[in-house]
């Protein structure tokens, strides 16, 4: 049976269309472990060969190693521009957070040349929960408004933690400014909050790209990295889950990426992936979920081990919003 195509969706009011499964590109800035550049590359074409045309960075990853990396491999892909979707973030850097007009507007520069591109897709203002939302919505984003009408950026996103910044800022500046929102953490097996803010999101045209399906290593066999913040509760009962998956002979990677694709409001589910491999495997949940729907038995197993940690996530930012 031939398989589906990778499946393209609206992001938002922007015209774009992007990939369902979309390419974290965190995991090149060797921020889950060692990569080669060879394999980073090499994912890369394979994500693009495979219909994957959405493509997430920051500065910040491996402090602006991703960045790098990921301009090599988009470069070797030989693609007209048009066909790929790039997207990287402002204000939060190795050295600290910086949220500045003037910061935000040098970065794109920097940005531009490790990517070696002439603009980029999105440009988002990374992490805002750690910047003062005042001056995400009275500074930095007028400077964004302006880096557009240079042509250097497309379209203008915030990205967090904590779902109340999305509220407080698309609240205050005028329809239309902010195009899209990542959230991430919070649309997996284990944390599905981001839902209840899917119709304020639709309501105001934005795209909804959603991060870290995988709960960033939580929902994976080799388990989290040992910076990841979440509690030693909740590490557990993600490993639990994935041992149970294990010996029953299921994927909890391919169970957790087809939970946070089942939703079509969702524009882009956006995985991390540093080998052919997880390519291959993070295309194939999304395919086979056209063809055969969820595996919804292994789920409610999967469900109920994770219910004593439901929608438990960790601080984030420097004020409760
Ligand atoms: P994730 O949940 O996507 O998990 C990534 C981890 O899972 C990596 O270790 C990766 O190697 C592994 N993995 C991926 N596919 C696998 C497979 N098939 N089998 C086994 N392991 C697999 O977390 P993430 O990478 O943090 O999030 C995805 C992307 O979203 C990031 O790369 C980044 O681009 C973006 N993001 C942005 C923000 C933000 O703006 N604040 C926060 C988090 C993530």
């Amino acid at each position: 049976m031939a398989m589906p195509k990778l499946e393209l969706r609206p992001l938002g009011n922007t015209g774009l269309k992007v990939s369902s499964v979309g390419f974290g590109a965190s995991p090149l800035g060797r921020v889950f472990g060692p990569v080669s550049e060879e394999d980073a590359i090499a994912s890369v074409s394979e994500a693009f060969r495979l219909g994957i045309n959405f493509f997430d960075t920051s500065p910040y990853y491996g402090g602006t190693l991703s960045e790098k990396v990921l301009g090599k491999a988009l470069k070797a892909l030989g693609a007209p521009r048009g066909e790929y979707i790039v997207s990287t973030k402002c204000g939060r850097y190795k050295e600290g957070f910086d949220f500045s007009a003037d910061r935000v507007t040098r970065s794109i520069d920097e940005s531009l040349e490790r990517l070696q591109l002439n603009y980029v897709d999105i440009l988002q203002c990374h992490d805002i929960e750690f910047g003062s939302l005042d001056q995400i919505v009275n500074e930095t984003i007028p400077a964004l408004q302006k880096l557009k009408e240079a042509g250097k950026i497309r379209f203008i996103g915030i990205t967090g933690l904590p779902l109340g910044i999305f509220t407080y800022v698309l609240d205050r500046v005028p329809p239309g400014t902010v195009d899209v929102i990542l959230s991430y953490c919070h649309y997996s097996i284990n944390d599905s909050t981001l839902e209840d803010l899917v119709p304020y999101l639709k309501s105001k045209g934005v795209g909804i790209i959603s991060a870290s399906p995988l709960s960033m290593g939580l929902l994976t066999e080799l388990g989290p990295p040992d910076w990841h913040p979440a509690s030693l509760e909740l590490k557990s009962a993600c490993q639990a889950a994935a041992a149970y998956c294990k010996e029953k002979g299921k994927s909890i990677t391919k169970l957790a990426m087809q939970y946070s694709l089942s939703n079509k409001d969702i524009s882009t589910v956006l995985v991390g992936m540093n080998s052919v491999k997880q390519v291959k495997e993070n295309v194939a949940a999304a395919t086979e979920l056209a063809l055969f729907g969820k595996d919804q038995q292994t789920l409610s197993e999967v469900e109920a081990i994770l219910k004593p940690v439901k929608n438990q996530t960790w601080p984030s930012g420097i004020q409760k919003s």
